[in-house]
């Protein structure tokens, strides 16, 4: 069986400064694969390329069987990849129920984007509870929770996550987590970036540490999260 993703020796540059340096990872359909690593290893530039946002140097990016070099952002959304970015990127004066129909703008069927929405307000009541008011009134955590169900709004066959608890109270990075681990179980297959390390590697089939734009280690979650120097480097430990 093919991956759903393959990425091939990716390279991708800001001017003369290379972010990521030649990074080769799968993601076969079902899995959620995480990438973790400090503040500027590449992971925020990694998804924005995958998404088509930044071009790479060299290499390789093959989604669902086809290559999506010089295919452009809106397109790959059409092919079913989703992308939650860091920072959310709500719309803050239009209301919840809007920002979530933005999502689903690429599609036509009527009764499917009700059926989502819906389904969105079950897996985050607090949207459904607040539809019509806007979304700007949302604490971070439940704007995090819009750009997430915005994003599956598209139906997507990959959901990719960038940094989703940043800057979140422990109880809501808890919700959120509980949420993802709640998606994987229902078969989205998921990309997650993640500063909790933990929490990341918790719920990941396979992960990736990431250090100054190159994947340094690689296994499942379960590994890494017993692995001495991931503990020491990225857990917090001794
Ligand atoms: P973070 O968690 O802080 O977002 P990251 O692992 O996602 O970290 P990137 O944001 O991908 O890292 O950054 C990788 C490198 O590229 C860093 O050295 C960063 O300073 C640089 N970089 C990121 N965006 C730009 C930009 N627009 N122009 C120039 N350099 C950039």
């Amino acid at each position: 069986m093919t991956a759903l993703l393959e990425v091939e020796d990716l390279r991708v540059a800001y001017g003369k400064i290379e972010a990521v340096k030649g990074i080769s990872f799968t993601v076969d359909a079902g899995e959620v694969v995480t990438l973790i690593g400090t503040n500027g290893a590449g992971k925020t530039t990694t998804l924005r390329t995958l998404s088509g946002l930044l071009q790479p140097v060299s290499g390789d990016i093959r989604f669902d069987g086809q290559s999506l070099k010089k295919i452009p952002a809106h397109k790959i959304v059409s092919l079913g990849l989703a992308h939650s970015p860091e920072g959310r990127h709500i719309f803050p004066r239009m209301t919840i129920e809007d920002n979530l129909r933005l999502g689903a703008f690429l599609r036509n069927d009527k009764d499917g984007i009700e059926k989502d929405i819906r389904r969105a307000y079950e897996l985050f009541p607090i949207l459904g509870e607040r539809s019509k008011q806007a979304a700007g009134t949302l604490s971070g955590g439940e704007q995090q929770m819009l750009a997430m169900g915005r994003a599956l709004m598209s139906r997507p066959k990959l959901l990719m996550l960038d940094e989703p608890s940043m800057g979140l109270s422990p109880i809501m990075m808890q919700k959120i987590m509980a949420t993802i681990k709640e998606l994987k179980d229902q078969g989205t297959t998921i990309l997650l970036i993640e500063q909790n390390a933990q929490a990341a590697l918790s719920l990941a089939d396979h992960a990736h540490v990431m250090e100054v734009g190159k994947i340094v280690l690689s296994g499942s979650g379960q590994d890494l999260l017993h692995d001495e120097s991931v503990r020491k480097a990225y857990l917090g430990e001794d």
